[in-house]
């Protein structure tokens, strides 16, 4: 069956849990040390009750409210702090269609 990549509903994107980002992660980005600080210890970054994303502004700058956003997954390294993010839309699309547990 071909993959189902329609663009993610928000409920979709507020569904992903902390235990799908590191499935997620793992599955799809293979090692990667933090390009700070060479470590390799990563959290996720998330808090309950918000998606946090990049806002668009109008291209004639100015704002709408609420302003199109592009939701993301982050991830903290422990040790340096530095933030990495991945497009959340990837990760709700490799959720739509990925096999169920058997
Ligand atoms: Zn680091």
């Amino acid at each position: 069956m071909p993959e189902n990549v329609s663009p993610p509903t928000l409920e979709e994107i507020a569904g992903i849990t902390q235990d799908e980002i590191v499935q997620f992660l793992t599955e799809r980005v293979k090692n990667h040390p933090c390009p700070a600080c060479g470590t390799n210890k990563w959290e996720v970054a998330m808090a309950p009750d918000y998606v946090f994303g990049l806002i668009g502004l109008n291209k004639n700058n100015s704002f709408s409210m609420p302003p199109p956003l592009a939701p993301l997954i982050s991830v903290v390294c422990s040790h340096c702090g530095y933030i990495r993010s991945h497009a959340a839309n990837a990760l709700a699309i490799w959720k739509r269609n990925k096999p169920a547990k058997a």
